[in-house]
């Protein structure tokens, strides 16, 4: 049944040649004994291994029932050794980490037998072989007689034709020696057992046939067999092993080295914990940059006002002395650098088609004042939202004071223009009481983080309050307010002045007055946002709209249009102190300032560019100047922290190569002290790919498992950072690990791990059984 033809195998050492085989050709019966009987060294297992195909042979040809083998494929070789051929060895060969049946079970795993039958042919096997009480031990636990059998349970489980042996007792005392020979020989009644011994003693005692082998050539056969040409009657099952099983086999050979693997695992893993901390940290300061810069524009909006300084760099002149007799007016410096900026309804135009997306927030301001009153207690005063201590309640003066200060009545104002100011006030502000202005006509209540509020802003409304007095929040929310209108706050006197009508009682009654109301109070957030509007009444630019657009055709707006003088006073004003005189009575939609808030500094730039994009072409004095004091302030941050995430990501870029390196090489040395098994494996039919299979499963195993394990203590040591970083700067949970940033971070462990593993997991496979057996 098999019949071996002119087999050579040298092996060449330096200049010296060893003819391991020389020229073999032999035939075996399909039930026999065979021993192989010969001195060490002279070549008796490299003829095994080359049966058994564990080893290459150089020339010759394997004929297997009739088949020659000449042009068997990778492949055939594989499945030729996984059904055909059973060997058990002298060292026993049992993979340590795994149980006994599933060392039994291993050749049926391979060819993918299954579980059930694998199961029943492997218990039954090891009964065969006398191991039934002891099936659940594990290899450790097994006498060098009992792992010799579980070696010829295994390589019979599969019910081979052939049984290859070498010096199958050469480790045992004398009586488990016999019991072992006792078991072959009781297994050559159903198969060819072909054994290699140099013992004549246990092959004079067991063996059908002895075959004299001496330096690579069969000296004498005791039973010579001619093979009759045969019929090609050969089939092969192919062999192939699951992903399922690599997983296993690797999964149980880490469990038996649980602090290696572990160390592996954390060794590895410090690339990613510090590539996760540097993403965490970098995130977290970039939600805090975004937030700062959010405030900071805030608090330092893009202001277009009337007048505005030119930034031109002031420059000394050198003096000479003069010497002519004459005098040069010169305006000063300052007064050179005053711009008055034409805020006309084309400017207005072009800032409504500023892109929404660069800065939700712009608000215009009017110099215009409001006929405001208020009534505590039955009594009703005029009011008005301002914060300092004006107790004259005179309009006139209020006109006056106006003229000089740029807001006509006072308090702040915020941007409302398209949702009643709720997004910027939410965002810089925690609502204390009431709600958040729900339309242009109500107002809140600004208060600071310890809830006290301008004194001054509470009088103005009316209240009566003393310094250090504490106020119920429903003392406040819902108190009303009336603006009255032009029309019926002014009458005439006849002479083409105007005078504040004096009952205001009844004014304060008139159905057509516009009703506001203190709809909450609100605070400020953070300690950063705290200047941006001051404590005090605010309400929406949109209000003042209103009011200019119920003012603008008033009787007294008209007059005063027309007149050369100040129609509440009788007394002549110049040009300038006319167009403000309208302006406060509401007669000019045009605002006083534009104030702009971008949501970044990136943005803020955008809007910049916009701006002066405007002033193109323009001749000087039709150009608009800006003010832009958060310009001033940042342009350090955003590209600092650029700066150092870029340095950050760049160390633990080293740090994950570093670990990446160290995982090939613990890849590397575990592939080498594996060896063994990958011989094993493949005397029982493993292919080439099924021994990287498990390799490629160990650094499936270890990369995923350093990857969750850098992420959790990545995840970890946010905590102490973020105490660290909050008693240094008082910044809260700066470092935040994104869950998508983890799980990437998983993923690219686990494809690094297994590409630093994958070389030296193929170097394992491309070993020669026979190779791979010898080593130790
Ligand atoms: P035996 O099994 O009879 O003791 P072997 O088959 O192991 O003999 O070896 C036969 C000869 O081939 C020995 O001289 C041995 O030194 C040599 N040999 C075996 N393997 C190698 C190898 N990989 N490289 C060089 N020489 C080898």
């Amino acid at each position: 049944m098999l019949e071996l033809k002119h087999i050579k195998k040298y092996y060449y050492v330096g200049d010296s040649v060893t003819k391991a085989l020389d020229d073999v050709s032999v035939s075996f019966r399909q039930q026999e004994f065979v021993a192989i009987l010969g001195p060490s060294g002279s070549g008796k297992t490299t003829l095994l291994n080359g049966i058994g195909r564990l080893d290459i042979y150089d020339s010759g040809d394997l004929i297997i029932n009739g088949k020659s083998t000449k042009d068997f494929s990778e492949a055939d070789w594989d499945a030729y050794r996984n059904n055909s051929v059973g060997f058990i060895f002298q060292s026993y060969n049992i993979i340590g980490h795994l149980s006994i049946l599933d060392n039994v079970e291993m050749g049926m795993t391979l060819s993918g037998v299954p579980n059930q039958e694998k199961k029943e042919k492997a218990t039954e096997a090891l009964e065969r072989v006398g191991l039934g009480p002891h099936m659940n031990k594990k290899p450790n636990q097994l006498s060098g007689g009992q792992l010799q059998r579980v070696a010829i349970a295994r390589a019979i489980a599969n019910d081979p034709e052939i049984l290859l042996c070498d010096e199958p007792t050469g480790a045992l005392d004398t009586e488990t020696s016999e019991e072992i020979m006792q078991l072959i020989k009781e297994l050559s009644a159903e198969r060819l057992v072909v054994m290699v011994t140099h013992n004549p003693t246990l092959a004079d005692e067991y063996a059908d046939r002895i075959i004299n082998f001496a330096d690579g050539k069969i000296l004498n056969d005791s039973n010579p067999y001619q093979e009759n040409e045969a019929e090609d009657n050969f089939e092969l099952k192919k062999t192939k092993m699951t992903f399922w099983t690599a997983l296993k086999l690797s999964f149980t050979n880490l469990k038996t080295k649980k602090a290696r693997t572990f160390l592996t695992a954390f060794a590895s893993s410090i690339g990613i914990i510090s590539i996760a901390i540097v993403l965490a940290l970098s995130s977290g300061f970039q939600k805090q940059i975004d937030k700062t810069q959010g405030n900071t524009l805030a608090q330092f909006p893009v202001t277009i006002s009337q007048t505005a300084t030119k930034t031109t760099a002031q420059t000394y002149e050198k003096m000479k002395t003069s010497k002519s007799n004459k005098i040069t007016a010169k305006l000063s410096q300052a007064e050179k650098a005053t711009h008055t900026n034409k805020i006309d309804s084309d400017y207005l135009s072009y800032i409504k088609k500023l892109d929404p997306q660069l800065s939700k927030n712009v608000t215009y301001t009017y110099s215009t004042g409001m006929n405001l009153l208020s009534k505590q207690n039955g009594k009703v005063k005029t009011a008005q939202f301002s914060n300092s201590n004006s107790s004259s309640n005179d309009s006139t003066s209020q006109m006056t004071s106006a003229m000089s200060s740029s807001s006509g009545v006072g308090g702040s104002v915020y941007p409302s223009s398209s949702d009643n100011g709720a997004g910027f006030l939410k965002k810089h502000y925690s609502v204390l009481a009431g709600s958040m202005p729900k339309n242009e006509n109500d107002i809140v209540l600004i208060v600071n983080r310890d809830n006290s509020t301008n004194i001054n802003a509470l009088k103005n409304i009316g209240m009566n309050v003393k310094d250090g007095q504490k106020l119920n929040f429903n003392k406040l929310v819902g108190t009303q307010l009336k603006i009255v209108s032009n029309d019926n706050y002014y009458k005439s006197t006849g002479s083409g002045t105007y005078t504040p009508n004096s009952d205001l009682s009844s004014m304060y009654d008139n159905s057509n007055n516009r009703t506001v109301r203190i709809s909450g109070i609100l605070r400020v957030k953070s300690k950063s946002s705290e200047n941006i509007l001051s404590s005090g009444i605010a309400y929406g630019d949109k209000l003042t709209q209103d009011i200019i657009q119920d003012n603008k055709n008033s009787d007294i707006v008209k007059a005063q249009k027309s007149s050369d003088s100040n129609v509440l006073t009788g007394q002549s004003v110049d040009g300038t102190t006319k167009k403000s005189l309208v302006s406060y009575l509401g007669g000019s939609t045009t605002p006083a300032s534009i104030l702009i808030y971008p949501n970044t500094f990136k943005n803020k730039d955008k809007v910049l560019k916009y701006l002066d994009k405007y002033n193109k072409g323009k001749s000087s004095s039709d150009k608009v100047i800006y003010t832009d004091l958060a310009g001033q302030v940042s342009n350090l941050t955003g590209g600092l922290m650029d700066a150092i995430t870029y340095v950050l990501v760049a160390f633990a870029g080293i740090s994950l190569v570093t670990s990446m390196i160290m995982i090939a090489i613990i890849t590397f040395t575990s592939v080498l002290e594996r060896t063994k098994e990958i011989g094993i494996l493949k005397a029982l039919g493993a292919r080439k790919k099924d021994i990287t299979r498990v390799f490629d499963a160990e650094t499936v195993i270890l990369g995923v498992s350093s990857g969750l394990l850098g992420v959790i203590i990545a995840w970890l040591a946010t905590f102490p950072i973020n105490a660290i970083l909050k008693s240094m700067t008082d910044l809260s949970n700066v470092a935040q690990l994104n869950p998508i940033h983890a799980i990437i971070l998983i993923i690219i462990s686990t494809v690094l791990t297994v590409i630093g593993g994958h070389v030296p997991a193929r170097m394992a496979a491309k070993k020669d059984a026979a190779t791979a057996l010898r080593s130790e």
